[in-house]
């Protein structure tokens, strides 16, 4: 029997989400979808994900907005493409994913980790430490394999794109909205 929390009213959907979508796809719309589950079966990330690509499109389809994105899928896709690649119905999901991420910034979903590595980027430059004994040892790394040294990248350039960008505007957005974290 099924439990209160896995019952959906039918106003928990969102009726439109699957033409908000195709609206911004034209042909490779996910509404050709038969359900085969190529694309989640030749998934670089499957393992890791909490919903598989074709459950990803049915949740779509369905209007179920808020499982999608809940769902640590549409952070953990590497966008290999190997799922549009093999799609039978010429379904781009990888692209349909860049679309929902997009979505789940403007809502305010967003991974901590992403926003940690923003912060890094505009701290540092880097979105890894690259300072102390961490910076020590790239350099040491780097010498022994004859590579150059990194240069350092320039901060006010860094910070001008992202303001530029309106990335800046989003970030301060997506934490009134935050949802998750
Ligand atoms: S491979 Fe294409 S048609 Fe098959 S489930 Fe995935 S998106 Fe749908
Ligand atoms: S693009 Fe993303 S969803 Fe598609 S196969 Fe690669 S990792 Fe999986």
């Amino acid at each position: 029997m099924a439990k209160n929390q896995d019952i959906i009213k039918s106003t928990d959907l969102m009726s439109d989400l699957r033409y908000q979508i195709t609206n911004q796809i034209e042909g490779k719309s996910l509404l050709a979808c038969i359900q085969c589950g190529v694309c989640s079966s030749g998934c670089t990330v499957s393992q890791y994900i909490d919903l598989q690509p074709h459950r990803v499109v049915a949740c779509l389809l369905l209007g179920l907005k808020d499982k999608v994105l809940n769902s640590n899928a549409i952070w953990y896709c590497s966008l290999c493409h190997r799922c549009t690649e093999r799609c039978p119905k010429s379904v781009d999901f990888s692209f349909i994913l860049a679309l929902v991420r997009n979505m789940a910034v403007k809502e305010g979903y967003i991974p901590p980790e992403y926003e940690v590595s923003i912060n890094a980027v505009l701290q540092h430059g880097f979105t890894v430490p690259y300072s102390g004994d961490m910076k020590k040892t790239i350099d040491r790394n780097r010498a022994k394999f004859g590579l150059p040294e990194i240069i350092p990248p320039k901060l006010d350039e860094l910070i001008f794109i992202v303001k530029e960008t309106g990335l800046e505007k989003t970030l301060e957005d997506a934490k009134k909205k935050k949802k998750r974290g």
